[in-house]
């Protein structure tokens, strides 16, 4: 595997890829600490690219609280077997100078709303790190594709917009979430939990999908207060939402209709972990 922590070394590498036939490049960029969620979307990758680049980089600017970046775990040592193991070709690890220095100037971008909501509002600051970031990354790397978690609903929304803005060749792939045997969805962050808790923490899938049969019964607020009591009754959280969307719109569902798509969307602290997951209804 390929390691390269200059961008200018990388971009080299890859136009010469390009100049001797390589068809496409297709782009995973993560922060590490990978699981197989984020081996799921190096799988489609190597599937759909003939040339697949993984980024590796804690990215500072898109946490909002210092304690949550000091905690992020950085198992590198096990990441890198992980990649090898998956056959990626190539992994761009850089430092936060690599990024940012330069005069390299993180710029306010037209989110259209999303930072302002749900995940944006509670947040503050984390979708405009989210989405510079890209920005720069895919300045770098000019993927042909890139594969994003469908855990992560609204940054997928962000995505979409940044390409809209600054990289409409690049095409974007959401790829459906990987879960632990219980149901909790696969997130680095899941090893900050206890045994017993990370165990329990399945429950937050199952009140999802209590809420879907639920909402086909019932009218959407009593479904969603509901659920709501279920998150109550397990111990030790915190909710920050729980909400149902119009998949078209983003703006939430009062009531559900045929024919239109939705989703509901759920962030909370579990055992001072924050948690979040979603499921179409
Ligand atoms: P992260 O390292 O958390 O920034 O995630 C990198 C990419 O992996 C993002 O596109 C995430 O949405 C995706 N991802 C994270 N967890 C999962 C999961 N459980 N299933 C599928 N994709 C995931």
């Amino acid at each position: 595997m390929n390691v390269f922590q200059r961008a200018t070394d990388l971009s080299a590498y890859l136009s010469k890829r390009k100049q001797s036939g390589v068809r496409s490049v297709g782009f995973v960029p993560t922060m590490g600490a990978l699981h197989q969620g984020h081996i799921s979307l190096i799988n489609k990758a190597l599937e759909e690219g003939s040339e697949v680049v993984v980024s590796i980089f804690v990215n500072p600017t898109q946490f909002n609280e210092a304690a949550d970046l000091d905690n992020y775990p950085r198992p590198i040592e096990n990441d890198l077997k992980l990649l090898i193991a998956a056959g990626v070709h190539t992994l761009f690890l850089p430092d936060a100078d690599e990024i940012y220095g330069n005069n390299y100037r993180s710029e306010q971008i037209d989110l259209k709303g999303l930072d302002e909501s749900l995940e944006g509002a509670h947040r503050p600051g984390h979708f405009q790190g989210v989405a510079n970031v890209v920005r720069r990354l895919f300045d770098i790397v000019q993927p042909d594709l890139a594969y994003f978690g469908q855990k992560d609903y609204q940054q997928t929304l962000v995505i979409k917009r940044v390409v809209e803005l600054y990289h409409p060749q690049v095409n974007i792939r959401v790829m459906p979430i990987i879960r632990e045997e219980n149901g909790l969805a696969m997130s680095s962050r899941n090893v900050r939990l206890q045994p017993e808790a990370r165990e329990q923490a399945g429950k937050i899938y199952g009140i999802l999908n209590q809420l879907k049969v639920d909402a086909g019964k019932m009218e959407l607020e009593h479904a969603l207060s509901l659920a709501e009591e279920r998150v109550e009754k397990m111990e030790a959280t915190r909710l920050d939402y729980l909400v149902v969307i119009d998949e078209a719109s983003f703006e939430e569902a009062m009531s559900l209709q045929e024919e239109r798509s939705y989703v509901a969307l759920i962030a909370l602290y579990y055992h001072g972990v924050r948690l979040i997951d979603n499921l179409y209804l």
